[in-house]
């Protein structure tokens, strides 16, 4: 096992990776910007180190400071966190050439998964569905023409290099096509330094499924269940559900091991996520994250399954150590990400939290880095805890998440808990009847 890890991240993931790394019995060190010098991961934390000033580029981002920060502790494993560096081949690749374990998948599977046209390749062959579109890059006015129109209309062009949604445009009819296929060209080069984008077909109204999986590298892996994110703003997960309210148990066990089955053959490491767009009982693969995700605890909620413990234990080398039969699934779980913004405007409302109260009881889990008294710095993102419930079964969730939010009090700062406190009155949500547009339409109708 690892003599000490490097968290190499801030808030509510810093200390949630720590949490594991104490009940390893691994000391850790976080690291923080002159900004966070007073946050709860670096007063928990055996050792900090600064890593340079407020800009996350100057020190979150920073490897050559962070490299510095392993070299002075002696840490020998680097845990990422999401966001930030965790999905940054070349930090891999660094740590490694270093002697230092970067805890996740190997620098090339997180570089297959980063460019989306390899990583869309790359699981077919491995025999996951995806959306029918473009072989590769569509490169000129020409294919991209005749492209759509074997795809069929509405299409969406999407930036090879893209992420969060951006460099993505739609094209319903021939008309529009020229035009969304230079503009998402531009956006992509301007995003991300590459005008490189392929062509997909678009669907109208599907559900955001995703898959957990977990691999120790070795050739073996399984299937955690699936998550429903849905509910989003902006391409921004808001609210999620394990043990999703449309997927039945054979079709959560099917698609699940189909993405073990790709995992093992690949020999993939560490924690994963393979995201599918869900449609008239398809599966249709968008993107695979080679990385915890914000949303892990409803998983380990409805499966017992420590994730980020799990991750620690095969980064050091260790067998994974269950088979997919020792995965039990119980009852439901949702995850709502309260965010310091304004519940109307999603402005971002940095500020000094001046009294908290989270919510407890039979249930909830609270993931959350924040105390009475802490001033919310401006320059990070907005996310300041996050509500995990859990119940035997949608219905008895959904009674403790409303419960739960009307007990969770945070003042000094907006934030998203009155959204929700409207969103767990809605008949839709009640009901579960809601795809990837549902929520857009109901903040455009409900200003
Ligand atoms: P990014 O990495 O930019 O987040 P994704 O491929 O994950 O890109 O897509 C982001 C979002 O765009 C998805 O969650 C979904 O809402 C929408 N989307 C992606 N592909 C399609 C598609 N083929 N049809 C309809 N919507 C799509």
């Amino acid at each position: 096992m690892f003599s000490k890890v490097l968290i190499a991240n801030r808030g509510e993931i810093a200390l949630r990776v720590l949490r594991a790394c104490k009940e390893l019995g691994i000391p850790t060190v976080a690291i923080h910007s002159t900004a966070d010098a007073n946050a709860m991961h670096v007063r928990l934390a055996d050792e900090s180190v600064c890593v340079g000033p407020p800009p996350a580029r100057e020190s979150y981002l920073n490897i050559p400071s962070i490299m510095a920060a392993c070299e002075i502790t002696g840490a020998d494993a680097v845990h990422p966190g999401y966001g930030f560096l965790s999905e940054n081949a070349r930090f891999a690749q660094i740590l490694t050439e270093h002697n230092v374990t970067f805890i996740g998948p190997s620098a090339h599977h997180i570089e297959i998964m980063g460019d989306k046209i390899t990583a869309k390749r790359t699981v077919v062959e491995l025999g996951i569905p995806a959306v029918p579109g473009s072989e590769g890059a569509v490169s000129t006015d020409a294919d991209a023409l005749a492209t759509a129109r074997n795809i069929g209309y509405p299409v969406l062009i999407k930036a090879t290099a893209g992420g969060g949604g951006r460099g993505m445009k739609v094209a319903r009819s021939e008309a529009d096509l020229l035009v969304a296929w230079s503009t998402a060209r531009s956006e992509a080069k301007a995003a991300f330094g590459n005008d490189s984008v392929y062509m997909e077909k678009y669907l109208g109204k599907p559900r955001h499924i995703e898959v957990q999986v977990l691999g120790d590298g070795q050739g073996n892996a399984v299937h955690l269940g699936v998550r429903d994110c849905s509910l989003q703003r902006r391409h921004q997960k808001v609210w999620e559900e394990a043990g999703g309210p449309t997927i039945s148990p054979e079709e959560r066990d099917s698609i699940g091991e189909i993405c073990a089955a790709a995992m093992r053959k690949l020999k993939y490491s560490g924690a994963g996520t393979v995201e599918f767009l869900y449609e008239d009982g398809e599966f249709y693969f968008i993107e695979m994250n080679t990385r915890l995700q914000v949303e892990h605890p409803v998983t380990e909620r409805i499966t017992g399954i420590d994730i980020v413990y799990e991750q620690i234990r095969v980064a050091s080398g260790e067998k994974l150590p269950m088979q997919q039969q020792d995965v039990q699934f119980y009852g439901h779980a949702i995850e709502v990400r309260i965010n310091a913004e304004d519940p109307q405007t999603f402005a971002p409302s940095p500020g000094t939290i001046t009294f908290y109260h989270p919510a407890g009881g039979v249930g909830v889990r609270v993931d959350s880095a924040v105390y009475q008294g802490y001033k919310i710095p401006p320059y990070y993102d907005s996310l300041i805890g996050k509500l995990i419930v859990h119940g035997r079964n949608r219905d008895e969730c959904l009674q403790r998440l409303r419960r739960a939010i009307d007990e969770f009090v945070v003042d000094g700062v907006k934030t998203t808990l009155p959204l929700f406190q409207r969103l767990i009155k809605e008949p839709d949500i009640l009901a579960g009847n809601y795809d990837i547009h549902w929520l857009e339409k109901f903040l455009a109708e409900n200003k």
